[in-house]
């Protein structure tokens, strides 16, 4: 077989000797053969292909390790592992373009702190818990306020205390003045006080709590024209609006990761055996890392927040059905309660609902 010089094999490529030999430094393409001697590169034909992959690749904006693995894969693989891999870029410019989006809002005189010349919209809710049919215990924790909604699942031993605890840290931000302009710095540092409750709550050795206790918390906080929402793991939060139901909140789960990375169909995952494993949370050794958005709420907006009790059992129509038929929050709430409890209630069931509407 005639090896090609770096020249030759650049030109054929499309690649610069320059990138070449930076590849092969990189250990991304190495030549076949290196003269002893002069240091000269050769290359064989056959690696054309991969020399292109990998300038393809970088292009990218793959990481080198990753370059390196997906070159030694059979195209099949390495087909799924560029899919997974565009999947969480996009996934992770899909969080911060909401923090952007957060960040755009509040630097131009549409955060609800600041003065508004609209009349404010008015919000009414209500919140419930059940343990269900099958848990010893309730885990969960519903609040509806006049300023935040919030549901929290704990898990582990003293999981009800972390969730509790978390919302209580919210609270806090009922009473509290949010400084004009500073929504977001309140939120953080309110996130950081839950943390810290979830983490006193769950420390080893105090009696009823373990090292892997924790909870998911989903929240919004009420500005009077909009929805800060804070969320971290599994619990979600829908809008029905026009008539339309929307689930405005990410799982923070493994198997949702999977579902993203195309490895996994909707279908699927309802029954994965790992569906309900978080890959985000509030507890020790956790990524607690939040989502945040800032959202505008509309007269005849109705809000959903609910934990995984109702959602794994009760089917996304009938969720629909029941906020769309039913006036009242308080009602609202009874019937999803109902309803994961009619489909056996496997799990603790909390539902959060909050309806806005204009002034008479
Ligand atoms: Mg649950």
């Amino acid at each position: 077989m005639e090896l090609l010089t770096i020249g030759a094999f650049a030109k054929a490529s499309r690649l610069s000797p320059k990138a070449l030999r930076l590849y092969d430094e990189l250990g991304l393409l190495t030549p076949a053969r290196v003269d002893p001697d002069t240091g000269y590169r050769r290359y064989a034909p056959g690696q054309l292909e991969q020399a292109r992959l990998v300038a393809w690749l970088r292009r990218l904006g793959m990481p080198l390790a990753r370059i390196r693995r997906v070159c030694a894969m059979e195209p099949g693989e390495a087909a799924g592992e560029i899919r997974a891999y565009w999947a969480r870029v996009e996934a992770d410019t899909a969080a911060r373009r909401d923090l952007a989006a957060f960040l755009v809002d509040h630097l131009t005189g549409k955060d609800p702190a600041m003065s508004r010349t609209t009349a404010p919209l008015t919000l009414r809710y209500a919140a419930l818990s059940d343990t269900g049919l099958v848990r010893a215990s309730n885990q969960d924790t519903a609040y509806a306020g006049s300023r935040l909604l919030a549901v929290a699942d704990g898990y582990g031993t003293g999981g009800a205390l972390a969730g509790a605890a978390a919302v209580d840290a919210l609270r806090s931000l009922e009473s509290e003045t949010v400084p004009a302009g500073d929504l977001l710095g309140a939120l953080e540092d309110a996130l950081g006080r839950a943390e810290q409750a979830v983490h006193g709550v769950t420390s080893p050795g105090d009696d009823g709590a373990d090292a892997d206790a924790g909870t998911t918390l989903t929240a919004m906080l009420w500005t009077g024209s909009q929805l800060a929402l804070v969320h971290i793991g599994d619990s979600r939060v829908h809008l029905l609006r026009d008539g339309e139901l929307f689930q405005i909140t990410h799982d923070h789960t493994v198997v949702q990761s999977l579902i993203d990375e195309g490895r996994l169909t909707p279908e699927e995952a309802v029954s994965h055996p790992q569906r309900s494993l978080l890959i985000r949370a509030l507890g020790r050794g956790a990524d607690s890392t939040p989502d945040l958005r800032l959202h505008d709420a509309r007269a005849g907006d109705r809000y959903l927040l609910c934990s995984d009790g109702l959602s794994t059992v009760v089917p996304a129509e009938d969720v629909h059905r029941v906020l769309a038929d039913t006036p009242g929050p308080e009602d609202a709430v009874r019937e999803l309660v109902d309803l994961a409890n009619a489909s056996g209630g496997p799990d603790n069931v909390s539902c959060v609902v909050a309806d806005v509407s204009a002034p008479a």
